[in-house]
């Protein structure tokens, strides 16, 4: 819906915008169970950390926060008008202290006002959900890629661990190996002492 009106500095108008709220859902990668089962390639299956309800380094929550925008009207007094000159024509702005009201989103009644708004929820609502879509997507085929991770790291634990069982048995070997020339310069010492003695 377009309007034409003319309003002058001092009317009050209707302004139509889509405000916001934050609801929560169930993750639709885990459906809450923080983690996804993976197969890889010879059948076995992996279970891997839900990443998709994973905010930033923390832990899996198993809910997701996603926006509902809501249609919204707002009685506001014009202020300031700018008439800009363009090639294309006469601009017309209108201002409300610092809030900047679009020619197309004001309106002599608040239900005009509310009708517009509601378009623009609509598509907001519609970009919130694409986005949603889209990162819902790039997640799921990132999970090979993470159980891969998860399985080199694990590879390269167990080879760490390997290694460290190895000189743990290494040590183990030479301090029996000091004990046994402790005990030795303990008996020469012993017998150092009956001679002297
Ligand atoms: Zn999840």
């Amino acid at each position: 819906m377009k309007s034409d009106k003319k309003y002058a500095l001092g009317d009050s108008v209707w302004h139509a915008f889509s405000g916001y709220v934050e609801r929560e859902e169930v993750c639709p990668v885990c459906y809450g169970k923080l983690t996804v089962k993976l197969i890889l390639g010879n059948d076995e299956p992996v279970t891997l950390p839900c990443s998709f309800c994973a905010p930033g380094y923390s832990s899996p929550t198993g809910k997701i926060k996603k926006l509902q925008y809501v249609e919204e009207a707002a009685l506001k007094k014009i202020d300031a008008v700018n008439i800009l000159q363009t090639e294309e024509g006469e601009i017309i702005e209108y201002q409300s202290g610092t809030l900047l009201l679009r020619p197309d989103r004001i309106f002599e009644t608040k239900e005009e006002a509310l009708l517009c708004a509601g378009k623009l929820v609509d598509e907001e609502n519609m970009k919130e959900e694409n986005k949603h879509k889209f990162l819902l997507s790039d997640k799921k085929s990132m999970l090979p890629w993470n159980a891969g991770c998860f399985l080199q790291e694990a590879e390269i634990n167990k080879a760490k661990a390997k290694l460290h069982r190895k000189k743990a048995r290494q040590h183990e070997r030479e301090a029996k190996q000091h004990e046994k020339k402790a005990d030795k310069y303990a008996e020469k010492a012993q017998l150092f002492r009956i001679q002297k003695g």
